[in-house]
């Protein structure tokens, strides 16, 4: 124990914000180092604002779009620089972000325990795996949900919900056990649970960044990052999909929105990316905290998705059951690249949100009793989603001689008037299904791939999922 502590000594100059070490999950006494401070900085222009302060990588920790300010965890030498560049910056001793977190909230150990626990109680319903290793060997669990678990359909839409990207949002993970609780606990009872069930299959990842969420209880109750070196890499801006490309990421080590030495340098990233690849989810949320945002990609300054008449409009519904904000993260906070959603949507066509729970008096570590209300709240945007999956869209399964064609794209274009003109293009899935949420409306689809003869058909899409299977 005394040699950790010496190391930890001996990186402490290097974190923006760091605790003394203490060896137990009871993290009712914090300390910040004396000269690391939480500000507020006050915006007249919000976006404006924001985006001059995205270009100082500093550590911001959360917004509040409705009084238009950012909270901001920064060194005495920052808080200056801020004020000379004529910020409007004030010191807040904000106790949420001081205090640590509720011993309630989950380490990875006690996640992995959970998840056994459903497992051993709902074994037909439920595939407990272990989907990858983290940078310092533990394991990230997955628990998948669905009538036969252990048994995949390729008919059936995947659905991915994760939690913690960065290691002090604790509320992710809690937000994604009461996905699993809810689903399971009531299988058999509600009907429409006990249908989403039955209809889907529901990948559910509580606790992604489980070395850095072990910083949070052993070393730094602010740790954000993965347990690279003495820094970090932010693992939300490692993805290799427009890798630092739009200044919505740092190459400073010390920054905590470090984006790692090249794309995919970190293993956590190429868990998730071999678990979507694996799993071909139609939807994810990845759950963050704070600021209360829903966000849909792309995450550059001016970019949008292809399909934002489905991918933003149902972040819009999804930020207005929970009365959330909802946009790209450029609109909402500033440029992002190499997050997780970008990845997902433009590799795998996924339609992937990230929901920023809980608001700024909250902060990253609420009380234990904010657990109830956010999760509740959070309900209405995940059932969403699963009720999506009945809606419109076509879904479907690509034979060759009774064989899964696993290699294809499907081209979809859109009437509209009396043209069709280019929608979006699918890739299908390694098993030879396919599963796109579209609008209702008139769509050529054509089927493309190097072992199959070009092949299109014209699909009226209605309210309801059509399904169209090819044999080629
Ligand atoms: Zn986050």
């Amino acid at each position: 124990m005394i040699r950790s502590n010496l190391a930890l000594l001996g990186v402490l100059s290097f974190f923006s914000f760091a605790a003394f070490s203490h060896q137990t999950k009871k993290a009712d006494t914090q300390f910040l180092m004396p000269s690391t401070l939480i500000v507020k900085v006050q915006f007249k222009n919000y976006k404006l604002g924001m985006w001059k302060l995205n270009q100082l990588h500093l550590d911001v920790a959360g917004i509040d779009i409705k009084n238009k300010f950012a909270e901001v965890i920064v060194s005495e030498a920052e808080f200056k620089k801020l004020e000379n560049m004529g910020f409007d910056v004030s010191v807040t001793m904000s106790k949420s972000l001081m205090r640590g977190p509720d011993s309630q909230y989950k380490t990875p150990a006690e996640i992995e325990t959970i998840l056994t626990d459903f497992h051993n109680r709902y074994p037909e319903l439920t595939q407990l795996k272990e989907v990858g290793k983290s940078l310092q060997g533990r394991s990230i669990w997955a628990l998948k949900i669905s009538e036969h678990a252990n048994t995949h359909v390729a008919t059936k839409p995947v659905v991915l919900f994760n939690g913690m990207h960065h290691a002090r949002e604790v509320m992710g993970p809690e937000v994604a056990l009461d996905i699993i609780e809810t689903l399971l606990t009531n299988y058999g009872k509600d009907n429409k649970i006990t249908h989403w069930v039955d209809a889907n299959e529901i990948w559910v990842m509580p606790m992604f960044n489980v070395d850095g969420n072990n910083l949070v209880w052993t070393q730094d109750t602010m740790w954000r990052k993965n347990a690279r070196g003495n820094y970090g890499v932010d693992i939300n801006r490692n993805y290799p999909y427009a890798w630092g490309t739009c200044n919505g990421s740092s190459g400073s080590k010390n920054a905590q929105d470090y984006r790692g030495p090249s794309a995919a340098s970190e293993p956590e990233t190429n868990v998730m990316m071999n678990l979507v690849k694996d799993i071909r989810p139609v939807f994810d949320i990845s759950y963050h905290s704070y600021s209360e945002l829903v966000i849909y990609p792309m995450g550059c300054n001016g970019k949008r998705v292809q399909n934002a008449d489905v991918v933003e409009s149902i972040g819009k519904q999804m930020g207005s059951l929970l009365k959330y904000t909802a946009g790209t993260a450029w609109e909402t906070l500033y440029s992002v690249d190499g997050g997780d959603i970008d990845w997902m949507y433009s590799e795998y066509q996924v339609i992937p949100y990230v929901i920023e729970v809980n608001s700024a008096s909250d902060g990253f570590q609420p009380d234990y009793s904010k657990r109830g209300p956010t999760v509740e709240l959070n309900r209405k945007a995940w059932q969403l989603l699963l009720d999506r999956l009945d809606g419109a869209g076509i879904r479907g399964h690509v034979t060759s001689k009774g064989e899964a064609v696993s290699d294809f794209l499907v081209k979809i274009q859109k009437k509209i008037g009396s043209q069709y003109s280019d929608y979006m293009t699918y890739r299908g899935n390694a098993d030879g299904s396919y599963h796109v949420v579209l609008n209702p409306g008139e769509y050529h689809l054509t089927l493309s791939g190097p072992s199959i003869q070009t092949t299109a058909q014209e699909i009226i899409v209605e309210k309801n999922r059509s399904e169209v299977n090819f044999d080629l």
